[in-house]
């Protein structure tokens, strides 16, 4: 059975995990798909949870066999990607698939699946809001943090290619809309 994808797209900082979080506490028959990336685990996250975490040139070989749904290069030197694999493991479960990923990553997603696919773009307050939020997270080194910033400006041009945009400002109703979206979108 093929089923569902609920795309959830947006500059780093922006909420997507929290939400996708929320969403797989919920009993609504969501699995999370997880991605490979060449990025090194950060502290906590554990291979086949977060990501499968593979090396540049384990990624570079399953892409030259065509292994992926779709991947990009999201930071230089980091790859992330969907295998074709790990949504056939979500739907021979019988379950929809949640997606955490990049701007370029969900539009994509959503070309290749039309009507399967709800595309949502979670958007910051603001610019400022979204760099006190990745600071706070302190997940990431100087370096890191500005580039996810400088390219947080851009990946907000793409909000209106996206079905839904979803505003991350209360973390309550962000999270009460991202389940009616969700649940309506399944529910069709
Ligand atoms: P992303 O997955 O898009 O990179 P996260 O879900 O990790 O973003 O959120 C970034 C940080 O902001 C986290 O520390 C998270 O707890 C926090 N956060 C998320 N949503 C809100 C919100 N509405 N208000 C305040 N803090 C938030
Ligand atoms: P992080 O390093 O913070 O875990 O993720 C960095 C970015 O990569 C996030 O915007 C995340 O959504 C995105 N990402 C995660 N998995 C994938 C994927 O499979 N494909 C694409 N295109 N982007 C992804």
């Amino acid at each position: 059975m093929e089923g569902k994808l609920c795309i959830f797209s947006g500059p780093s900082g922006a909420g997507k995990s929290t939400l996708v979080r929320h969403l797989l506490g919920l009993d609504l028959g969501l699995a999370f798909s997880i991605s490979a990336t060449s990025r090194r685990p950060r502290k906590g996250e554990k291979h086949g949870r977060e990501y499968y975490f593979i090396t540049l040139e384990e990624f570079q070989a399953k892409i030259n066999c065509d292994e992926f749904i779709e991947w990009e290069e999201v930071y230089p030197g980091r790859y992330y990607g969907t295998l074709k694999c790990e949504l056939d493991r979500i739907w021979e479960k019988g379950q929809h698939a949640i997606f955490d990923i990049d701007v370029q990553g969900g539009l994509n997603l959503k070309k290749g699946f039309g009507q399967n696919a709800l595309s949502m773009f979670v958007m910051p307050p603001s610019l400022q809001v979204l760099e006190e939020r990745l600071r706070a997270r302190g997940t990431d080194q100087p370096d890191s943090l500005r580039r996810r910033l400088e390219k947080a400006e851009w990946e907000m041009r793409y909000a209106p290619y996206f079905d839904k945009i979803l505003v991350n400002d209360q973390l309550d109703s962000a999270l009460k809309e991202a389940e009616s979206m969700v649940k309506n979108f399944l529910d069709q």
